[in-house]
């Protein structure tokens, strides 16, 4: 039975993968930067994939990801119109490319790159593609110099910018990135004010993990927090609230269905995620694999506690 369980897991981990790879191909001439201003000193720039925040100031210029490489021409850019300082600072939230995939680039502009030790592990040995194909180590200048599994602070332009280990949330090398004098969260992709929840259990990212992160973000953040998802629009602590509340409430749906004994394919025709499907961007087109990635783990769950 265990063994079954693990099949659909990593069945549907690689579906997962799948669809990464497929997003990962935009027409990266055609995309322009968008900067948001959070702060005199601090902007969040949007471009293809991940949201980078850009932390500015007399001692030079502090960056949270850095989207993918063909972009960051584009990004220096734009940073340029906020500070003429120095980019000193590099922190990883996670390492996929769309996060990670500047990392080299900015390296060679004299950026020191912080990213978790498992997160510099995985550039270094990437999993295989679903199809079987090696995963290609990153570049040598791409990896971190400064890797961390515990709380780690940039003392930066008065700022005190905390890197907080989120443990096997989104990936198994997330970090929280706190600004607490601008009442700031960058918290990469275990939280997203679009679609639905994603994981990415090839790299190490679970349900139970991503619950206990928006946990403790939730604990991090006050009334007038400003929440910088990987993807989606700046939100509010409410926001976070919402996400861990809906997701407990479809798992415990998806398992009531389980108990019921009801297939992968019976459980997403019953719609356990119809009541928040209004609520969210792309929510209803995220869904399916929302629920997919529910069940593998709440089935996967069950089936180890039945066979103890
Ligand atoms: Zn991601």
């Amino acid at each position: 039975m265990r063994k079954v369980a693990r099949t659909s897991l990593a069945l549907v981990a690689s579906v997962f993968a799948f669809a990464a790879v497929a997003q990962q191909r935009p027409d990266f001439g055609k995309v322009e930067i968008k900067t948001t201003r959070l702060a005199d000193d601090f902007y969040v720039l949007e471009g293809q994939g991940g949201a980078i925040s850009v932390l500015t100031g007399p001692e030079g210029v502090l960056l949270v990801d850095s989207q993918f490489a063909p972009l960051t021409d584009k990004v220096v850019e734009a940073i340029k119109r906020v500070s003429d300082k120095p980019i000193r600072f590099l922190v990883d939230t996670h390492v996929h490319g769309d996060h990670v995939g500047g990392n080299e680039n900015f390296a060679k502009l004299g950026a020191l790159v912080f990213a978790r030790d498992q997160l510099r592990a995985r550039l270094q040995n990437p999993n295989p593609a679903p199809d079987g194909t090696p995963g290609k180590p990153a570049a040598a200048q791409a990896l971190p110099v400064v890797t961390y599994d515990n709380q780690v602070t940039i003392h930066l332009n008065g700022e005190h910018v905390r890197l907080i280990p989120i443990r096997n949330a989104h990936t198994d090398g997330d970090t929280l990135v706190y600004f607490p004098e601008h009442d700031i969260l960058a918290v990469g992709d275990y939280f997203r004010s679009t679609g639905y929840p994603v994981v990415d259990l090839d790299n190490g990212g679970t349900l139970a993990g991503i619950i206990d992160g928006l946990g403790a973000t939730i604990g991090r953040a006050g009334p007038n927090t400003k929440v910088v998802p990987g993807h989606g629009a700046i939100v509010d602590r409410n926001a976070l609230i919402a996400q861990r509340d809906l997701i407990v409430a479809v798992r415990d749906k998806v398992a009531g269905l389980i108990d019921q004994g009801k297939t992968l394919e019976e459980t997403i025709a019953a719609k356990p995620t119809a009541e928040f499907d209004s609520k969210a961007p792309n929510a209803e087109q995220t869904s399916e694999r929302f629920v997919k990635w529910l069940y593998a783990e709440v089935k996967a769950a069950k089936t180890k506690t039945a066979a103890r």
